[in-house]
């Protein structure tokens, strides 16, 4: 008789004509309670699902990761049923499951807008309220194209499926071609929301008709639905492009081009201190700055190979004559050829070139999002030549030098992912032994570090191994920040040599590193993750001297430049707004200090602090203050 095998590792017989739920309900009723799908021998399938031939066995719950991505595409199912229902005629396209949520790509009969999503909603909850069974039903490619006679776009689809393999799912009147799984019931949907409605062309070209995307989130439980919007009301108000500009920052003009952000006095200010700190931890650590230009010869990238591999991502050619010349995508060529104009021996290596250049690479327009997603990125940008046997130190340094500025930025939150080759893929260049040898380098220097680490199998360049930092932000999203890459590659393909020991010349190992990934991308990290409140070393204006009466100016401007002379960003609001509309203002801008000066302090030498987040004030000395400022300053709190 054939049996389950479950999880915990124990066998369950099966009996003829056993579904997975009996199974389910066998093991435990409280278990099917909260089972939406089950899992058999690794593959997703219905509660309904015959069990003819055993396997291994497991019930998939709500709450986990594959559990909501059902109960999300369900609710998608619903959605659909609604809209049909509200708008008779409608077509449905396609409706996936998303983070978070799901969307549904529909031409809508008439017109949809975000006022008729709560009718939507609550035609939706009438449809739970049915509970509706929700079941599977093999069809042939004929009958699928019968169902759809009328709807160019899933007839695509199906033209593009195999005979045999076309399911139907039906929940009352309402059908979709799907692959499956789903809940078994419209009873057993979560809680849902509909959020907004955009517009999405067929297959995302835009040569196609112009559907109706209409987005929305699902959880199992209200408090989950709750918190869930919540962090994205936070996320809102985090948002870099809206806290960019209540701050000043940085804008964007139709008239420069999209994708080349706009750096206002503060937020270049904020530019050149992420870059300053970035500069001095790598002087700090044996690197050299270079600078190599925005503009490169053609050729350089043909011989390199990016004009075969990368083009599409590198804005056309200027031609000057028989030279064409493109704007830097990277820096790796440019580097090489500066490593090129000297003769080098083993004593120079390992030898370390940093810039911070900025690069233009061609972004889709409509792909382009504030400064994570721009044409002009600059990057921190590092290529190490070194001998292969000094690859796992080169590699442990980089990791030093990454750890401590995400730390500096409070990012503890991180992990890596060692991307290696799959060894049965022959895309990877480099001798076996290479890359074992660099592998185990790799893994050495990661356990050394202490840094948690997991494995990523055929994730790795052709041309070697690398490690990606994932660092989560306060609001638990996950970002991909820095990254080390071991090249076997191009160094040989540009002719890089050393004189070794054995006075012959070598190929040098190279690699890429950057610490914090784009200036760019990053600012607009970090804007999120402080929410504008930047810590003391990292304000474009650090304090704000607010005069009591305009009787005071006089000494205002006396501690500005007092202050301004010790090293600090100091500004005066010399405006017309009354003193409690200026601190009102300045707190807004989350200025680390307000210094309100009125008789008292004109007397003392001295300013009334008020600290950013905090309501009491405390008078200091001018001299006292500057101190205790330089010092955190210092500290990089
Ligand atoms: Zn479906
Ligand atoms: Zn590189």
């Amino acid at each position: 008789m054939a049996a389950v095998k479950l999880p915990d590792g124990k066998h369950l017989e099966i009996r003829p004509g056993d579904r997975a739920r009996d199974v389910a309900e066998r093991i435990g009723p409280r278990l099917l309670r909260d089972a939406v799908v089950a899992k058999l021998n690794g593959r997703l399938v219905d509660l309904d699902a015959p069990l003819n031939s055993g396997g291994e066995f497991e019930v998939v719950t709500k709450d986990s990761p594959e559990g909501l991505e059902v109960l999300r595409h369900s609710t998608a199912h619903a959605m659909a049923q609604a809209i049909l229902e509200l708008y008779p005629g409608s077509k449905l396209t396609l409706g996936p499951p998303i983070e978070d949520g799901f969307f549904y790509d529909i031409e809508v009969a008439g017109r949809i807008t975000d006022e008729d999503l709560p009718r939507i909603e609550e035609r939706m909850r009438e449809i739970v309220e049915r509970d509706l069974p929700i079941e599977r039903e093999e069809v042939s490619k004929k009958e699928a194209e019968r169902l759809y006679a009328d709807n160019p776009y899933k007839l695509e689809i199906i033209h593009g499926l195999d005979d045999g393999d076309i399911s139907v799912y039906r929940q009352g009147e309402f059908f979709d071609l799907c692959r499956g799984p789903h809940v078994p019931s419209t009873g057993s949907l979560g809680v849902f929301k509909l959020q907004n409605i955009a517009g999405a062309y067929w297959r995302g070209d835009e040569n196609n008709p112009m559907l109706t995307r209409v987005y929305g989130t699902a959880w199992p439980t209200e408090k989950q639905l709750k918190a869930y919007l919540r962090r994205l009301e936070e996320a809102r108000e985090r948002d870099h492009r809206k806290i960019g500009k209540d701050l000043g920052l940085f804008t964007f003009s139709p008239e420069v081009g999209a994708g080349i952000p706009l750096f206002l006095p503060k937020g270049e200010m904020l530019r050149r201190l992420m870059e300053d700190y970035v500069r001095e931890v790598q002087s700090r650590h044996g690197y050299d700055h270079v600078w190599t230009g925005h503009l490169v010869n053609e050729k350089l990238y043909e011989r390199s190979g990016h004009l075969e591999h990368y083009s599409d991502s590198m804005f056309p050619p200027m031609v000057d004559g028989e030279t064409r010349y493109r704007l830097k995508p990277m820096n790796c060529p440019s580097h090489m050829t500066l490593y090129n104009s000297e003769v080098h021996s083993y004593r120079d290596l390992p030898l370390r070139y940093a810039e911070f250049a900025t690069l233009y690479r061609y972004e889709k327009s409509g792909e382009l999002t504030g400064l994570t997603r721009v044409r002009a990125l600059t990057q921190d940008d590092a290529h190490i030549f070194c001998t292969e046997e000094q690859v796992q130190e080169e590699f442990g340094r980089a990791l030093e030098i990454i750890r401590e500025v995400l730390d500096t930025y409070g990012f503890t939150d991180y992990r890596v992912r060692l991307s290696l080759r799959d060894p049965d893929d022959p895309k990877y260049l480099a001798g076996d032994e290479r890359w074992s040898r660099a592998e185990e380098a790799l893994r050495t220097a990661l356990d050394a570090s202490g840094i948690e680490y997991y494995p990523g199998v055929g994730e790795a360049n052709f041309y070697g191994p690398k490690a990606d930092f994932i660092a989560r932000d306060v609001l638990g999203r996950e970002w991909q920040l820095s990254t080390i890459q071991v090249d076997f590659f191009q160094p040989g393909r540009l002719g890089c040599e050393y004189v070794g020991e054995d006075g012959r010349a070598h190929t040098p190992v190279l690699l890429h590193r950057a610490v914090t990934g784009t200036t760019e991308r990053f600012m607009a990290v970090v804007i999120e993750h402080y929410a504008g409140a930047f810590p003391v070393w990292l304000s474009p204006v650090q304090a704000v001297v607010i005069p009591v009466a305009d009787r005071h100016l006089d000494y205002a401007w006396k501690v500005q430049r007092n202050l301004a002379d010790r090293g600090l960003r100091v500004e005066v609001d010399d405006s017309a707004n009354s003193m409690q509309k200026k601190i009102r203002e300045n707190a807004r801008q989350k200025i680390p200090y307000l210094l309100i000066v009125g008789d008292a302090e004109v007397g003392e030498d001295a300013v009334n602090v008020r600290r950013r987040g905090e309501k009491k004030q405390e008078a200091v000395g001018v001299e006292a203050f500057a101190e205790r400022v330089l010092g955190e300053v210092l500290a990089r709190e």
